[in-house]
Formats: C-alpha cells, sequence, structure tokens
C-alpha cells in the first residue's frame, strides 16, 4: 500500500480507538487508493488524506423530552457535517440506542463518496441520537423529534445541510421534524429535508429507492456478466423499508427474494415474496419490528429460528440489507462455499474489512458495495430537493427513469474507474476511486482549509 495512505490510516487508528466502526470505514476506503495517491503527487503535497478524514464539523446537542406519564428523558443528539466540498452536507438521521459518535462518523464517510457517486451536489453528512423509538408511542416520538428540531434547525437548511431519514428515522418522524423547522423558522423551505410526506414537498419514489435502486445496480452487474434478472433468487437480510423495496422491484423484473432474515430468525419462502405477501410484510413490521415469524406462520413456509440465511445453496444472489457488520468472517467462508456468485452489499457496510476483502479475493464471485448499490436512496432525496426548489412534483415515472440512469451511471463510472487504474472489474475499488477522485477534485479547486 501507498506509504502516505498507511500513515493516514495509523493516524486515525490511533486518534479514534474508541470508534472502531469509523477506523473500519476508513481503512476500506483508503486501502482502495493507492494507485491514486500514486498517480497524483499533488494530493500528498497538499496533505488531502488527512483533511478527508477529518469532519468539517460535527456537534452533539442535548435532547429533553417528555413520556406519556410525565417523567424526563435526556438523550444526545448528533449531525456530522463531513464534507460540503460538492455540494450542501446530505445524509439521514438514525435513531437507535447504540448510536455513538463512532456510528455517526462511519455513516457520515461513507456518505461522502456514496453522495459523490450519485452524480448530484451533494456534499456528505449524517446524523442522529441515542433514542431508542422502541415501544415509544406516537405523542412520545413526537416530542423527542420537536426538541430534537428545536436543538438542530440553527444548523441546517436547503443550502447548508439537509438530513432525512435513517434507521428509526420514516416519513412520520420527518413530518414532525419538518413541522417544528417550520414552526420555529417561519418559512416554507420544504427542500430542508428530505423523505417527506407527499402532502408537503415529498418526491414519488424516495421510499422506494435505495431497494429499486439497489435492483437496478444488480441488473448493471448482472449485464456485465451476459447474464438477466429473469428468475433470479435472492437471500436477503433486513425487511425494512430497504429490503422491501428490493423485494417489489425484483418481483416486477420477473425475480424474486426466496429468503429474508429479520431480527428473530429467517424466512424460507421458495415461491418468493411477490404480490399480496409485500402488504402483509408492511402490516408485520408495522405492528412488530422485531419478529418475521409471523410469515412463516400465515404462509406456511419454513421459519429457522436465531439464524441468519448466510450460507444457503439454492439462490443466486446475496443481498445485505439490514445494518453494518451483519456479515462477518464466519459468514463470508458459509457465502464463499455456497457457490453463489453475487455478493451485493446494500445496507451501509454491512461487511466486515476481512470478511470483505475475503469475498473480493473469491475467483467465482462477484462482490459491489454498499455505497454505490445503495446511493439510490440518497440520489432521490436529492431529486426531492431538486423538486422542492422548483416547486414542481414530478411524477413517479419520470423519478423512476431517473433512478434507473443514475444506478447504471453508477455501475459504470465504478467500473471505469477500476480499468482505469489497471483493476479489471473491481467494483468497490471503482466505487471508492470515483467517489474519491470527484470530491478531492472539488476540495483542491477550492485551496486548503
Ligand atoms: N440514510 C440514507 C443513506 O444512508 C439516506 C440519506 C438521505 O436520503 O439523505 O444514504
Amino acid at each position: 500500500m501507498n506509504a502516505y495512505i498507511e500513515s493516514v490510516i495509523s493516524n486515525v487508528r490511533a486518534k479514534h480507538t474508541s470508534e472502531p466502526e469509523f477506523v473500519q470505514t476508513v481503512e476500506e476506503v483508503l486501502s482502495s487508493l493507492s494507485p491514486v495517491i500514486d498517480a497524483h503527487p499533488e494530493y500528498e503535497k497538499a496533505d488531502l488524506l488527512n483533511r478527508i478524514v477529518e469532519p468539517e464539523r460535527m456537534f452533539t446537542f442535548r435532547v429533553v423530552w417528555m413520556d406519556d406519564n410525565g417523567a424526563y428523558h435526556t438523550n444526545t443528539g448528533y449531525r456530522c457535517q463531513f464534507n460540503g466540498a460538492i455540494g450542501p452536507y446530505k445524509g439521514g438521521l438514525r435513531f437507535q440506542k447504540n448510536v455513538y459518535p463512532g456510528i455517526i462518523k462511519f455513516l457520515g464517510f461513507e456518505q461522502i463518496f456514496k453522495n459523490a457517486l450519485t452524480g448530484l451536489p451533494i456534499g456528505g453528512g449524517k446524523g442522529g441520537s441515542d433514542f431508542d423509538p422502541a415501544g415509544k408511542s406516537a405523542a412520545e416520538v413526537m416530542r423527542f423529534c420537536q426538541s430534537f428540531m428545536t436543538a438542530l434547525y440553527r444548523y441546517i437548511g436547503p443550502d447548508i445541510d439537509v438530513p432525512a431519514g435513517d434507521m428509526g428515522v420514516g416519513g412520520r418522524e420527518i413530518g414532525y421534524l419538518y413541522g417544528q423547522y417550520r414552526r420555529l423558522k417561519g418559512v416554507w423551505e420544504n427542500g430542508v429535508l428530505t423523505g417527506k410526506g407527499l402532502s408537503y414537498g415529498g418526491s414519488l419514489i424516495r421510499p422506494e429507492a435505495t431497494g429499486y435502486g439497489a435492483v437496478y445496480y444488480l441488473q448493471e452487474v448482472l449485464k456485465h456478466e451476459g447474464d438477466t434478472i429473469e428468475g433470479k433468487r435472492l437471500a436477503i437480510s433486513g425487511y425494512g423499508n430497504v429490503g422491501w423495496g428490493i423485494m417489489k422491484k425484483a418481483a416486477q423484473l420477473g425475480a424474486k427474494v426466496t429468503y429474508f432474515a429479520g431480527p428473530d430468525g429467517y424466512i424460507h419462502d421458495p415461491d418468493g415474496v411477490t404480490g399480496e405477501k409485500l402488504d402483509f410484510i408492511l402490516k408485520m413490521r408495522a405492528e412488530d419490528p422485531m419478529h418475521c415469524k409471523p410469515y412463516a406462520d400465515k404462509y406456511g413456509v419454513e421459519f429457522v429460528p436465531g439464524a441468519k440465511c448466510w450460507g444457503v445453496k439454492d439462490v443466486d444472489i446475496y443481498m445485505p440489507a439490514a445494518t453494518q457488520n451483519d456479515v462477518k468472517m464466519e459468514s463470508a467462508v458459509k457465502i464463499a462455499q455456497s457457490g453463489v456468485k453475487y455478493y451485493i452489499e446494500v445496507a451501509n457496510m454491512p461487511t466486515t474489512n476481512d470478511a470483505l476483502n475475503y469475498l473480493r479475493q473469491q475467483k467465482h464471485m462477484i462482490v459491489a458495495p454498499s455505497k454505490a448499490v445503495n446511493a439510490g436512496g440518497v440520489g432521490v432525496s436529492a431529486l426531492e430537493m431538486a423538486q422542492n426548489s422548483e416547486r414542481l412534483v414530478w411524477s413517479a415515472e419520470e423519478v423512476d427513469e431517473q433512478l434507473h440512469r443514475m444506478m447504471e451511471n453508477i455501475h459504470r463510472v465504478s467500473a471505469e474507474a477500476a480499468e482505469e487504474y489497471g483493476l479489471g472489474y473491481d467494483l468497490v475499488a471503482g466505487a471508492n476511486i470515483a467517489g474519491f477522485k470527484k470530491v478531492a477534485t472539488a476540495m483542491m479547486e477550492q485551496g486548503v482549509f
């Protein structure tokens, strides 16, 4: 590896000992960049890499809220404005018990390169809170969101920083957050948040965009291999918005999700999740997000408790779409042994670095990285911002069409970047290189700061 990259990685390791997820993503991204740093000595001269791993700004804030019994609770809110070289900071808010600076920073760092890959002018950011939405009433969630936005609203805006959803933050939460922003600012600036409801400037297709985009990207990979999506069987983890979008788009295109995993175990439905089963999943999730077993009870299919579906042989494609570090070395070995060719990451950093490198070394496999595969979500968020600033609403067909083209483009620029540096069809390195080069160029042109 290039010596400058090694020195930056060791700086990050030393400085962030208590933030392993952040160290992990820095190692993953930077280790792809050797040929670029070798070819561009000006980056080292400007010490660009030590700058790019340092957030432009990151802050915490106090979020106090009252529960339905009148008791007070205090949580920590976070926003990391990681890199604004190519556009306003953009990235979701995650509300989950385990949120701490290492999670926010890892997601923010990934977001820089993902957003660059969309080809649209959005910088990288992320935020959230250690608030645990599990078991909270709608009124409690509303009070929490109002308090969260009261602390945050001064530091965001349509040309400054545009948050959206992530785990624990969906349309309902975005609505409460937006209502409070509007009340405090007294302006109609709905471009301040994305993932909004359709009644106040949300974009058609945004809820499905990440899952749809992932399937469009998969189609490009299959096309590259002289293959098509028809008849393909998919094993996924997660059945949230993203997993659900994958199920729906796969079904539309003649493929099917035959395995999906939840927190309580995995489901095997050889007929695939199609038709009314898609609606059942929505209902099941709304009632109890921790259990997918009711699907097996309802449709009389196999449920394997406490296990993940990594390693099943009767599928063509694996798509981890749940959360970070879902696939560790042990699962990666099973995946490689299954003989399945395609490993398409969807969730942010779903694979540990050792597992990802192991899978990339498998000659029979093609591995695609989440920062490219899931970029359609934030990409459609950028289309939502465009609609808001135009005061227009685009049709579902138009948004879907643009999403499709965006994913073709992301796959193409990633493949071309890898090819340019003699790496062959390496989609992981290609995505890192293509995303990095765009941001690096903008940073160099804007001078040192
Ligand atoms: N949280 C999503 C992501 O990981 C979406 C961010 C957005 O739409 O701004 O990319």
